[in-house]
């Protein structure tokens, strides 16, 4: 990594894995010149979309004053494509057009976005959770929808049946009590499977809560077809909606595959145990669009939950091989999952370092709280919060571990 000028480092997307590895290597690093890119301004709170398409109101986090107080530049631009031959990404902005941004380690974090390519009709007729104006813009479409009376409002259809599906049900059932919701969660609400992976008691009470705040579940068959106001069953049954909303699995961006850097088949880098890119040693990748295997968790499942520290261990990554040092494995294991049930309630689902999920779970107000505790951890590890505060106090038990 020697060279004469100062190593020129380029993150690829600012969420919470790519932004957690610009701000440590911002922090720590010296001789190093320091540039984010990310389409939009500022850091958006992923995990709280559902949260804001059910009125909550976003932090404003920009990049701009974030990188600057860590000694780097922020742009805000699209990366269009990737060039490793000669270290380079080539960038659009709204106002200067194309140009090419050169880079002696490139981090890849651009993340991943809801798949609504897989089922005919869903990319025109249906919405999703990617951006914090598409939830704005969602949170106006239901207030429009509004009417006097529970559940005489409009109806919200919800696609998908694993944590944000559920997530969204339980939100706008809580918050919007004049809509009519139903969950569409395809086969996975099937007797003998269990959302997210989650424990039988676990299950259980995602099972009660979505009955007691009114969410009606359409289990069995999966959706065939959106239409602009239905959609087609796959056993011949349609299901009218006011509004669609998509949250049926993740893709990630092809830029890596396009650029020939190895990838999975669904396009993930392929790392080492450094969080390296197998083929491109100055490739480092991390958070959704990275295929990363640990020795304690195994596969990395697309989480913030995993991203955050995958970002840390980029940095320390970086930071080894800047100091000619050899860098030591990336290290991961879980501890829990937690799902947001409305602002009144809440799952820790415990998992064991493998992800698989123990009996034992938090419900209800303590669920809520800690859920909110740890939105909040995420963003503080990241480098936003340093005013945390103490985890919460109810009740008075040992806190789970945050990663
Ligand atoms: C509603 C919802 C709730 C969730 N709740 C949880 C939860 O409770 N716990 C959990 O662990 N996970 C949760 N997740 C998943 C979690 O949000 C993601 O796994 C996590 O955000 C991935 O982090 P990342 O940094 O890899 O990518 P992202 O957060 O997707 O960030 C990628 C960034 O890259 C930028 N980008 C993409 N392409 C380009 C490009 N070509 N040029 C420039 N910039 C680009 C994007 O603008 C974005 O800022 C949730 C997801 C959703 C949608």
């Amino acid at each position: 990594m020697a060279g004469t000028g100062p190593h020129e480092v380029v993150v690829i997307g600012g969420g919470y894995a790519g932004l957690t590895a610009a701000a440590r290597i911002g922090e720590t690093a010296s001789g190093v010149s320091l540039t984010l890119i990310d389409t939009k301004p500022e850091f958006v709170e992923r995990i709280r979309l559902h949260e804001m398409a059910g009125g909550s109101t976003p932090r404003a986090l920009p990049y701009e004053d974030f990188m600057t107080a860590r000694h780097g530049r922020f742009v805000q631009a699209k990366v269009m494509s990737i060039d490793p031959g000669r270290r380079r990404v080539l960038i659009e902005t709204d106002h200067k057009g194309q140009s090419e941004v050169a880079y002696d380690t490139l981090i890849y974090a651009p993340g991943s976005y809801t798949d609504r390519q897989t089922v005919p009709g869903a990319d025109r007729h249906a919405v999703c959770l990617d951006m914090a104006d598409g939830s704005a813009a969602l949170y106006a479409r239901l207030t429009g929808l509004a009417r006097t009376g529970a559940r005489t409002g409009g109806t919200v259809l919800i696609a998908g049946g694993g944590l944000t599906a559920i997530e969204a049900a339980c939100e706008f059932g809580e918050r919007m009590t004049d809509l009519r919701i139903i969950l569409a969660p395809g086969r996975n609400f099937a007797p003998g499977t269990k959302p997210g992976d989650l424990s039988k008691a676990g299950f259980d009470h995602v099972i009660a809560t979505l009955e007691r705040l009114g969410v009606e579940i359409a289990a069995g068959a999966r959706i065939a077809r959106v239409q602009p106001d239905h959609v087609d069953m796959e056993d011949g049954s349609t299901i009218a909606f006011d509004v669609c909303l998509w949250a049926a699995g993740f893709l990630v961006p092809p830029l890596a595959a396009d650029a020939g850097i190895e990838v999975t088949q669904s396009g993930q880098i392929v790392t080492d145990e450094t969080l390296t890119s197998v083929s491109h040693p100055d490739i480092l990748a991390v958070g959704d669009a990275a295929h990363v295997m640990t020795e304690i968790a195994g596969k990395c499942r697309m989480s913030c939950a995993a991203g955050r520290p995958m970002g840390e261990g980029a940095a320390r990554t970086f930071d080894a091989r800047l100091n000619g040092a050899r860098p030591d494995a990336f290290t991961f294991g879980y501890s829990f999952r937690c799902i947001s049930l409305g602002r009144e309630d809440g799952l820790i689902q415990f998992v064991d370092a493998t992800d698989q999920p123990v009996e034992e779970v938090w419900t209800g107000k303590r669920g809520a709280v800690w859920k909110e505790y740890i939105c909040r951890r995420a963003l503080a590890g990241v480098g936003f919060d340093n005013d945390l505060g103490p985890p919460p106090n109810v009740p008075p038990d040992t806190p789970p571990e945050i990663s």
